[in-house]
């Protein structure tokens, strides 16, 4: 098996067509080693969201090829596609996407039974207590801190073990404080379960968590950190965000 979770070759996607199309992607080659914490980090409009839809199978590339562990993504028809997102992959947003309906416990088995499978209380219970809400299982969303909330998300993303955890910018809705305790986690399963966690972000603190950071420009790879602190970042980010286009 694949040593890289997720690999990109020659990732290019287009939008549109003729005069007005416009290359988000552009000859994107990146590997994604298992069991590493990944920050994507660019200026508005470099490409991140569109390299994260790609890499998740939400968004199809339009030349290159794309990876996850040994699964060529071009060959897969749409309902292979789907499948695989939901067994392999984890999503965590910006906003939490909760039903409010639902309490944390329901929430979390809703992507068992929306894959036709029965979910183990255990199970549930389980990743409630991975995520430090062992104690809110009953809890409504309206119940709960912002913080809380994108714990329930994340033991939502975990319930399926996926291969692949993606986040958009998790920690965006979030105060400092509790954007630590996220990240803090996020951190816990990489260290701990070998999880692979790739993110896309604007904060250089929370960039900071992770093992290496690649920086998108015009929708290329434009150079990497590996370790670095919040003021590495910020002094990267600051020189990539004065370049003029
Ligand atoms: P980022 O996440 O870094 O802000 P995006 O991946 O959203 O960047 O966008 C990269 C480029 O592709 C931008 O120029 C954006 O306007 C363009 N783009 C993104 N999605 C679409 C779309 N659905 N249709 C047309 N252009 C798009």
């Amino acid at each position: 098996m694949s040593n890289d979770a997720i690999r990109l070759r020659s990732v290019t996607r287009k939008y549109g067509s003729g005069g007005t199309s416009v290359t988000a992607l552009d000859e994107v080659t990146l590997s994604f080693p298992r069991g590493t914490f990944t920050a994507v980090m660019g200026p508005s409009g470099s490409g991140k969201s569109t390299l994260l839809q790609c890499a998740a199978g939400l968004d199809r590339p339009t030349s290159g090829s794309i990876t996850v562990g040994d699964t060529e993504l071009s060959t897969l028809s749409e309902t292979k596609l789907t499948l695989l997102r939901r067994e392999r992959i984890g999503f965590v947003f910006q906003s939490f996407n909760l039903l409010s309906s639902l309490s944390a416990e329901q929430n979390v088995a809703l992507p068992m039974r929306l894959a036709g499978r029965r979910p183990k209380k255990a199970q549930v219970r389980e990743v409630l207590e991975q995520v430090g809400l062992g104690d809110r299982a009953r809890h409504r969303p309206t119940e709960m801190s912002g913080g809380q909330q994108q714990r329930v998300a994340l033991a939502r993303a975990l319930i399926t073990r996926p291969e692949v955890l993606f986040g958009d910018e998790p920690t965006g809705a979030l105060d400092t404080q509790t954007s630590r305790e996220v990240l803090a986690l996020l951190r816990g399963m990489v260290d701990r379960d070998g999880q692979t966690i790739i993110m896309v972000t604007h904060d250089p603190v929370a960039a900071s968590y992770a093992d290496r950071v690649v920086f998108l420009v015009d929708g290329r790879v434009n150079g990497e950190l590996l370790g670095p602190t919040a003021e590495d970042i910020a002094a990267r980010m600051t020189k990539l965000e004065a370049t003029p286009c």
